[in-house]
């Protein structure tokens, strides 16, 4: 086993692969950029090295610096981890030229599988099926429309050199073709520096399922089972799950045999993925799946199938890469139970999916499982940590098993109503009702089942009152007293027989909210919404009241600091009695963890959490809300950070409402700007501009309102 290994990688893989170095006892070699300077991997690992600034050209796909640093701390081997350099034949060569090892395939192995169109010809040779379609070097756009009229609509026009589910767009209708081809063309350049594409047969209710295959450099390889991935918005994973629900041992055994062969057929090493597309349109058939793709790497849901096969994979890419034999045969390799992987990423799922960033102020995952059931958090950030424009934005990958697929399905959902992450948007709420949606509980999915009921897997009730009562609460911070030990600081609280009070302003999306919360000297809180201003006027009790303070200073002067009591909220049942006994709200006991809605403070907002779902509440500064309002009228924002990549209109236009006016880049995806209403372009933002997030794009000479990014697919 090698003694030293470095990491070229940065984020939960890079924590992930640490950890089993750890356990094997080899130390580790962490790199990172200007932006991951105090990044979980670099405190996680035994030595870290800076290789430049954030943007990942100059850091992570920086092949040159990080094999410097491997050769400059006595590092043996470089583990890529997936994405940026892992699946980059020319940068293995590098590393095996610098007489180090690639804990990975060969170069040639990589080649062999890089580009989909010379895959699929390996494959076709091979014998494995192979999804329909065009995957010549011809690129003319006449022929590429010929062949998909040849084909028959729907297609799928794809990167050769895709990933991550990038440079990809399903065409309906002929009409679409050549816009379509265009935008696949520039998001693969952009990518990947290769707009090469392939068209392809789409496939009707389609579902993603992967083999997970291993070699190792004396001629074996193994399965470990598949993986279901077909939970996709955008090409993209959302929840994976081991084994594939519905799997018969036939359709099994012919796509497990396929994948041993396609392994075979490269002479593979390492860990690797067959993903195969298959048509569910009538139940799973052993001759209805096509080999789509080889990723040449770890995959970022490894750990559904760790769960079920009890085996880890990192550690199997270290003992072979250090030259060992597979530490299992086929026989020896069981599936037990069932497990799922859910995404939790920065991002607004309302919004088309688009990525976000912000910093994550607030960040529990749940502490266990529930009973029976295990659970692995996956995460490379801690709370205080930034989701960096220049990265993928995800989060954690939350990953559970239990004993069937319905027990990992409940602590699945236990497991996500009990993460807490505020300073984001996150997707927390879009993936539990995922796992509640009755045909994915009911395994009946296919990749087109999140963009059917996305409507419903997006929507969120609005917050009920006592939502927004305990975010008043949390906003006026009476709730956070510090509770006493002190006998003489209880004893003070005696000095106090009135209520105290204020005036609380709560922002949520849209909408003001003004709420009153009283704080008795009994230490009850009292929460009023919606009262009129003169009936608050009317009923506040003298000295101790204050209804203009807004918050962020104490609430309660310091001396106030009675022993732990009952604290209730509600709309009181009598306007004249504030803190009578009488409430209609619910009633909790302090330290009731389990029932007390959670909230997290953040920099001019307040967090409630119930469930999945976070209700962001902002708590504006009232000096500046006048200036807001004036700017947010006539132009449209840039809703993230990115390149504007293409600008459609030019001053002076006359545009119609819901007409694209500029593509922006941002996190490797395009994102079209549309006005949001009729009117004519008085200033637009110029091609190749970078932008920050709230950056003008759109001026309109006439009145508009802010931007409504449109999905790229
Ligand atoms: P998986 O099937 O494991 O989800 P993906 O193809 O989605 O694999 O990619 C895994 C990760 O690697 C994602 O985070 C994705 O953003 C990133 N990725 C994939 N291809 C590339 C690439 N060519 N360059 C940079 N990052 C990539
Ligand atoms: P990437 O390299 O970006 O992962 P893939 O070729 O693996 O690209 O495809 C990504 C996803 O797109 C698949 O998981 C599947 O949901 C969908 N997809 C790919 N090919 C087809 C097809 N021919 N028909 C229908 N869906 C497809
Ligand atoms: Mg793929």
């Amino acid at each position: 086993m090698f003694a030293k290994i470095l990491i070229a990688n940065r984020g939960e893989i890079a924590c992930r692969v640490i950890r089993t170095a750890r356990k094997l006892g080899v130390r580790t070699v962490a790199v990172y950029s200007d932006a991951d300077a105090h990044a979980m991997h670099v405190e996680l690992a035994d030595e870290a090295m800076h290789i430049g600034a954030s943007p990942a050209g100059e850091s992570y796909l920086r092949g040159d610096k990080i094999i410097a640093v491997a050769r400059a701390t006595g590092a043996e081997a470089i583990h890529p981890g997936y994405g940026f350099l892992s699946e980059n034949p020319d940068f293995v060569d590098q590393v095996v030229a610098s007489r180090l090892i690639f804990i990975g395939p060969s170069a040639a192995s990589i080649r062999a599988m890089g580009l989909k169109d010379a895959a699929k010809h390996l494959m076709e040779k091979a014998g494995v099926p192979v999804v329909p379609g065009y995957h010549g070097e011809a690129q003319e756009i006449v022929l590429l429309a010929s062949k998909a009229r040849e084909i028959g609509y729907p297609v799928l026009i794809k990167a050769r050199a895709g990933g991550g589910g990038k440079g990809m767009r399903r065409v309906e209708h002929p009409d679409d073709f050549s816009e379509a081809l265009s935008g696949a063309r520039r998001e693969a350049k952009a990518a990947f520096g290769d707009d090469h594409v392939l068209v392809e047969k789409y496939i009707e209710k389609p579902r993603h399922i992967e083999c997970q295959v291993f070699g190792d450099n004396f001629g074996n390889a193994v399965h470990l089972f598949e993986r279901d991935c077909s939970a996709q918005r955008r090409h993209q994973k959302v929840i994976e799950e081991a084994p594939a629900p519905g799997m018969t041992p036939e359709l099994r055994e012919a796509m497990t045999e396929a994948a041993v062969k396609a392994a075979k057929a490269i002479a593979y090493s390492g860990a690797g993925t067959i993903e195969f597309i298959v048509d569910a349109s009538q139940g799973l058939q052993a001759d209805r799946f096509w080999f789509m793709e080889m990723n040449t790497r770890l995959q970022v849901e490894h750990p559904v199938t760790e769960m079920v096969t009890g085996i880890d994979l990192v550690e199997w890419q270290l003992r072979v890469a250090a030259g060992e034999r597979l530490p299992k045969t086929q026989n020896e390799i069981e599936l037990s139970g069932h497990a799922f992987e859910a995404r939790i990423y920065a991002e607004d799922a309302a919004r088309g999916f688009l990525p976000a960033t912000g910093t994550l102020h607030h960040l529990k995952f749940p502490k266990a499982a529930p009973e029976g059931a295990t659970m692995r958090i996956e995460t490379g950030v801690r709370a205080g940590d930034a989701i960096s424009p220049c990265y993928d934005p995800m989060i954690a990958k939350l990953v559970v098993h239990g004993k069937d697929r319905q027990a990992a399905l409940d602590a699945l959902g236990a497991a996500l109503s009990q993460t807490e992450i505020a300073g984001s948007t996150v997707n927390t709420a879009f993936l539990a009702a995922l796992a509640a949606d009755a045909d994915f509980a009911a395994g009946d999915i296919d990749t087109g089942l999140i963009g059917r009921h996305q409507q419903a897997l997006t929507a969120v009730p609005p917050p009920s009152r006592e939502i927004i009562a305990t975010a008043a609460l949390a906003a006026s911070g009476a709730d956070h007293l510090p509770p006493s030990e002190d006998p003489w600081s209880s004893l003070a609280g005696y000095a106090h027989f009135h209520p105290m009070a204020r005036r609380t302003r709560l922002r949520h999306d849209e909408e003001e909210i003004v709420a009153r919360v009283l704080v008795g000297p009994d230490r009850r809180f009292e929460v009023t919404l919606d009262e009129p201003a003169d009936a608050a006027q009317s009923r506040e009790p003298d000295a101790a009241l204050d209804p203009d303070v807004f918050l962020g200073e104490p609430l309660v002067p310091p001396v106030l600091r009675p022993p732990m009591t009952d604290w209730e909220w509600g709309t009181p049942a009598s306007p004249q009695s504030p803190l009578a006994p009488s409430f209609t709200g619910r009633r909790f006991r302090q330290g009731d963890e389990g029932q007390r809605p959670r909230t997290a403070r953040w920099p001019g907002h307040v967090t409630v959490f119930e469930g999945a779902i976070g209700y962001i509440f902002a708590v504006p500064d009232p000096l500046v809300r006048a200036d807001e309002a004036a700017a947010a009228f006539d132009s449209l924002r840039a809703p993230m950070p990115g390149l504007v990549k293409l600008v459609r209109v030019a001053t002076g236009d006359v545009v119609t409402k819901g007409q694209p006016l500029l593509v922006l880049e941002a996190m490797k995806m395009e994102h079209t700007i549309s006005a949001t209403h009729d009117g004519v372009i008085a200033e637009i933002a110029a091609e190749g501009a970078q932008v920050t997030d709230g950056t003008v794009l759109v001026r309109f000479a006439e009145e508009a309102h802010t931007a409504m990014p449109v999905s790229a697919g």
